[in-house]
């Protein structure tokens, strides 16, 4: 019986406290209202490694501005890529307080089409301060920036692909070579261009060789910058089969 009593007491003050709790938050109210976008999340993702090694650079949390897992409507699986963006101490100058970011919109606008083509999700995980040698040449900048940092960042981690930019009067508006993880991308100073620019070069990295002028194919070997996100059925199947390379 006394049992039974103190059971009953421990019952009353649990709903007594629960009530307590309900009274005192009517900011309940408040978070039923948040936007259905506002996504929190996952804690893999909320994950920040930084690392204090002596190296020129940024780490990167590993979040990005659109929370790709929660997207389900992919028929890909999610591949991830590491990626490292290498950034030109006059890309840093010309964008003084914004460098990493514009850097990473360019990557996201790309990686966005990748991931609902092919589930390809490019993780921008550093972006290293390049400080390139005093020359327009691409054919001395590229390997400088493939030996200097190339894949490699923080204390000796691999990335998966590396795209660096420069501001240098290089004659193509990037480089790159076929089925190798490396790209250099010129600014022009544009997203879209810059992003087709992008596009193009990685798809080089996928093994897409260059696709003819009239095709509307975002592997066309010049600048249209209209041509962002668009692949002939022929280049699209070449990154389908190869999505998992990096
Ligand atoms: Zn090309
Ligand atoms: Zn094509």
């Amino acid at each position: 019986m006394k049992k039974l009593w103190s059971c009953i007491l421990v019952v009353m003050m649990f709903m007594t406290t629960i009530s307590a709790i309900a009274d005192d938050s009517p900011e309940l109210s408040e978070w039923d209202s948040f936007p259905s976008d506002w996504i929190i999340p996952p804690p893999s993702e909320m994950s920040t490694n930084h690392y204090e090694e002596e190296w020129d650079g940024f780490i990167l949390p590993s979040i990005e501005p659109r929370y790709e897992t929660f997207i389900v409507y992919s028929l890909s699986a999610r591949i991830v890529v590491n990626v490292t963006t290498p950034l030109d101490q006059g890309w840093r100058s010309r964008y003084p307080t914004s460098f990493s970011y514009e850097a990473n919109q360019i990557i996201e606008a790309v990686d966005d089409y990748l991931y609902d083509e092919f589930g390809i999700d490019f993780v921008s995980v550093a972006q290293p301060h390049w400080t390139e040698p005093n020359t327009n040449y691409e054919d001395t900048l590229f390997p400088h920036v493939i030996n200097t940092h190339g894949l490699t960042y923080g204390s000796g981690q691999q990335a998966s692909l590396m795209i660096a930019f420069t501001v240098r009067s290089i004659n193509p508006n990037g480089i790159a070579w076929l089925n190798q993880p490396y790209a250099l991308i010129k600014d022009l100073q544009n997203l879209n261009r810059n992003s087709k620019t992008v596009q193009h070069e990685v798809g080089h990295a996928y093994g897409l060789g260059e696709c003819s002028l009239s095709s509307g194919c975002v592997m066309i070997p010049n600048g249209i910058a209209t041509f962002f996100g668009q692949l002939c059925s022929s280049h699209w199947n070449t990154w389908n089969s190869n999505k998992n390379r990096y």
